[in-house]
């Protein structure tokens, strides 16, 4: 049987899975939020269901600034409840859930005569945010411009009197997004991709489930649920119409993109660069990159036209080089943008209060607006509260791979495998990363890099296909390896992957 047979049918038997009797929980979005909550729901038990229109994390959940972070500018809008929880569940993702795929990045605040912030407010900013982070992270203080050059060999020297220090989580965001699905299934949920909610079902008032459509083959298939749960991010307002025609707009989307650049020579921080009294640019070294960004501009097109402009990667660049000198256009690898929800109402975009909404409307559909990579566990107790199941018994589980990934890429290495491959693989996949060696071990062309300037490796593309719903060469390129957003995936790598789905 070939792989696009195994593919198709291995979807027609879960669309055959997803038609039989009644879900617990349908979760309709397929973003971190819609994932996280479908794992929670699964791991107490529920029989949970779990679509996505197009690809798990192919929206906003990969177009992240990739923290893990207790949001040191919050604290600019007095939000100090905020950063505390967000403190606490970055410290629960880092540590328990997820520590072989989130690691920690030292980050500083240049402070520069001509900046909107002075070196005292700083240095008092970055040490409550360590208080509020009960100092788990060390704490947040001062050091000498000596010190800042060292850390970030591209700032910019001219002004330049000292920095403030602290400590937050980053990762590859749609990577974590996928071990999560893989979660979910492990734990007993019922997921496909490709899979667009065109209507609710409704019955005697209530929404009782979904109707789709696969994408990749155009069948029409049905859901049936106690509960629905819309986690469609920037689409929410979308499906909160579907439940009730004449429901208002909850939501206002704002816009922020980045960059990926070519990185010419180490970097021990990342920078968090002060552009106003709010908003701040970031430049974060990231997959031997550095990404830079983000921007933060009201947006009313349709969600999913959302890119990054020209207009945008001059900006980026623009305000990333009021510190750093040496950026340059040609540098950039990659670009792209994603789409904030924030709730509606009055304000400027970009002082609004980032919390998550959850609302139930007239038919009992939860809509979520507005989750976070900090909120992944919050969202999953507020749904088993509402279907009756206590949260108490839950557990903090880890991500599948759990392991060191320094022992993972040891044992790759010795495989034997290259350095920065084995390195690459067991920051990405864990103890996962096995399977990849056992791929290569049957199959040694499959050890072969895609391009010979990144760590991704053909096994990769396999294993994607097989064992992490990969069925486009988006999916592959951009959401499952790092070729995409390395600048790597040439014409020739894209037609040959899509060969081999
Ligand atoms: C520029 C930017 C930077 C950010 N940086 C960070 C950061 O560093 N750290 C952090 O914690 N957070 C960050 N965030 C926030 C975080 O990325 C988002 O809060 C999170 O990804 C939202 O996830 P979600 O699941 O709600 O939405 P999404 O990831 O957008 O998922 C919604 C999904 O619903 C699906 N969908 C829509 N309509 C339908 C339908 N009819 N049927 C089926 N499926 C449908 C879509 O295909 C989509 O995949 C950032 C956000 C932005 C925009």
């Amino acid at each position: 049987m070939s792989a696009m047979t195994t593919a198709a049918t291995d979807r027609a038997a879960v669309r055959a899975e997803l038609g039989r009797g009644t879900f617990d929980l349908l979760v309709i979005g397929g973003g971190i939020v819609g994932i996280a909550a479908a794992w929670t729901a699964a791991q107490a038990g529920l029989r949970v269901a779990l679509v996505d229109a197009g690809d798990f994390a192919g929206a906003t959940s990969s177009a992240s600034t990739k923290l893990v972070h207790g949001g040191l500018r919050y604290l600019q809008t007095g939000n100090v409840r905020l950063v505390a929880e967000n403190h606490r569940e970055r410290r629960s993702l880092a540590a328990d859930v997820a520590p072989h795929l989130v690691s920690p990045r030292r980050f500083i605040v240049p402070v520069y005569a001509d900046g909107p912030h002075g070196a005292a407010k700083l240095g008092a900013g970055v040490f409550l945010y360590s208080a509020l982070s009960a100092f788990g992270d060390g704490l947040g203080r001062v050091i000498s411009r000596a010190h800042a050059l060292e850390q970030v060999p591209a700032l910019r020297t001219e002004g330049l009197k000292s920095a403030a220090v602290y400590t937050d989580h980053q990762m590859n965001d749609s990577r974590v997004a996928i071990m999560t699905v893989r979660a979910a299934v492990e734990a007993g949920a019922v997921v496909l991709n490709h899979a667009a909610v065109r209507g609710l079902r409704i019955s005697a008032g209530r929404v009782v489930g979904a109707d789709l459509r696969d994408a990749l083959d155009g069948a029409e298939f049905g859901v049936a649920a106690r509960l629905v749960l819309n986690a469609t991010g920037p689409w929410v307002d979308r499906l909160r119409a579907m439940e009730d025609p004449a429901a208002a707009p909850s939501i206002r989307l704002s816009k922020g993109a980045h960059v990926v650049l070519r990185r010419h020579r180490p970097w021990k921080s990342a920078a968090t660069i002060p552009i106003d009294k709010y908003r701040v640019s970031f430049a974060i070294p990231w997959e031997d990159h550095l990404l830079l960004g983000t921007t933060d501009e009201a947006y009313e097109g349709e969600p999913g036209d959302v890119r990054a402009t020209d207009a945008d990667i001059a900006q980026i660049l623009d305000e990333a080089g009021t510190a750093l000198d040496g950026l340059r256009r040609e540098d950039v690898a990659y670009a792209f943008a994603g789409l904030r929800v924030l709730p509606g109402g009055p304000g400027d975009v970009a002082t609004a209060k980032r919390e998550t909404v959850i609302t139930e409307g007239p038919g009992g559909m939860l809509s979520i607006a507005g989750g976070k990579w900090t909120t992944y566990r919050h969202i999953g107790r507020v749904v088993l509260d509402r279907l009756g199941v206590g949260a108490e018994v839950l557990k903090v589980v880890p991500l599948p791979g759990l392991a060191a990934p320094a022992a993972v890429a040891q044992r790759l290495t010795a495989a034997p495998m290259a350095p920065a491959v084995a390195a690459h693989l067991a920051t990405h996949y864990g103890a996962l990363a096995l399977d990849l060696a056992d791929l290569v071990r049957d199959d040694p062309a499959l050890g072969e890099p895609i391009h010979p300037d990144g760590p991704d490796i053909w096994a990769q593309v396999v294993y994607a296909r097989d064992r992490e719903w990969a069925a486009t060469t988006d999916d592959v390129l951009r959401r499952r390896t790092t070729l995409t957003l390395r600048g790597l995936d040439t014409p020739e790598i894209r037609s040959r992957v899509a060969e081999m789905l």
